[in-house]
């Protein structure tokens, strides 16, 4: 009897429910684990945006089947983001598709956009679900090595030819997970160029694009000449409004590919509840003053995480954006070995960087969604605890 499919047998359990399980085991031995693993905020969502979810769940044509596409006043509110921060125009209508959170949508993208046998680009190292989903699809996936000296930006021209000639899809995300890099104008402008050579869709995962210091704001794909012929930019609730369990976020851009995407969607789901349509579009549309508050704290954690590592001897440049830390590992370990020590001698789980991918190995990955408290813990034990 088989109990999966031939493509099921090359998926991994998703690292971070594996993780989540190895936790929860030390937990239950007694040990106090503070976990630097998974990038999901702390924060409380604000107030104002729960509020609006309460008061439009009391209303009876909210609580039915919601419409496929996104309901109309939550693409338009995307819409109008995308004019007030990057000066874009969207029609709400055809180029603004909203998503069961934007992991849902980039996985589903994958199947709407690639047959068995073609490749999807990802960037090495990389979220996850990137490369699961060329796999599932059927396809294949060609990472792009991804190196410090570069800036974390991966060079097409490394591309083989023969890749390139099946190559339909590739994803880019920055800022980025798990580097923390970001990416300029000329950067995208040269990726949507490439694309448009080599025809090839690009997916731009932007689920970082308002978390950001010191005045640094992060530039969207679309900003690039041409882009909506090859692009379509994914956002997220999650990170910016602390909505992760939410599950809500967007896809903008070239109108035939959002369009392959809706007819995949309104094929294997129903959309998002409505009054958490409402409460989004009232998050993007409202007072922004809560996305800095955050950006204020994250920024504050990471100076000290960041100087406490320099006392255990590990250098890192303080990003520009995200909430992670990306840090060599020390001389003699490997991530995993590293990963391994810092939770046996510290009691913290951080990730290591060769669960993104090859190009992570000689990294680790530490995330600042911890509350103050127990980051400050996890960063005394640090300094006192790790010795390397
Ligand atoms: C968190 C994250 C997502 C997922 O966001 P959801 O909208 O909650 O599904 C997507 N991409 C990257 C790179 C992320 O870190």
């Amino acid at each position: 009897m088989r109990y999966q499919s031939v493509r099921m047998d090359q998926i991994p359990p998703y690292m971070f429910a594996e993780l989540g399980k190895k936790k929860a085991a030390m937990i239950k031995s007694g040990i106090d684990v503070i976990d630097l693993g998974i990038g999901d905020p702390d924060l409380p969502t604000p107030a104002h945006i729960v509020d609006k979810l309460v008061e439009e769940a009391r209303k009876p044509e909210n609580l039915r089947y919601p419409q496929f596409s996104g309901h109309p006043v939550f693409r338009k509110a995307v819409a109008e983001f995308y004019k007030r921060e990057y000066g874009i125009e969207l029609d709400p209508e055809t180029e603004v598709l909203a998503l069961i959170g934007s992991k849902e949508g980039l996985s589903h993208l994958v199947p709407a956009m690639i047959d068995p046998g073609e490749i999807v680009l990802v960037p090495d190292p990389c979220y996850p679900p990137y490369r699961m989903a060329a796999v599932l699809a059927g396809g294949m996936y060609h990472d792009m090595p991804m190196v410090k000296e570069n800036g974390f930006l991966p060079d097409f021209e490394e591309i083989p030819e023969n890749v390139l000639e099946k190559a339909r899809l590739m994803f880019l995300n920055y800022p980025g997970n798990p580097t923390a890099a970001v990416a300029d104008g000329p950067f995208f402008q040269n990726a949507v160029d490439f694309a448009k050579r080599k025809g090839i869709i690009i997916a731009h995962d932007s689920a970082y694009n308002k978390v950001a210091f010191s005045g640094y704001k992060p530039p969207s794909i679309l900003e690039a000449r041409g882009a909506k012929d090859v692009a379509v930019e994914f956002g997220s609730l999650s990170k910016t409004y602390c909505m992760t369990g939410w599950r809500i976020g967007y896809v903008v851009g070239n109108r035939d590919v959002i369009k392959a995407l809706a007819v995949f969607k309104s094929n294997t789901d129903t959309g998002v509840f409505t009054p958490i349509q409402l409460a989004g579009a009232h998050a993007l549309l409202s007072d922004q003053t809560c996305v800095d508050t955050h950006n204020d704290i994250y920024f504050a954690r990471m100076k000290g995480m960041i100087e406490a590592l320099q006392e255990i001897g590990i250098e890192v440049e303080r990003p520009k954006a995200s909430f992670f830390i990306w840090a060599p590992v020390p001389a003699g370990y490997s991530s995993s070995g590293f990963a391994e020590a810092v939770l046996e001698q510290a009691g913290v789980i951080v990730t290591p960087g060769s669960a993104f991918g090859p190009s992570g190995e000689g990294y680790f990955r530490i995330s600042l969604s911890v509350p103050n408290a127990r980051l400050d813990e996890a960063i005394g034990r640090i300094k006192r605890k790790i010795k390397i």
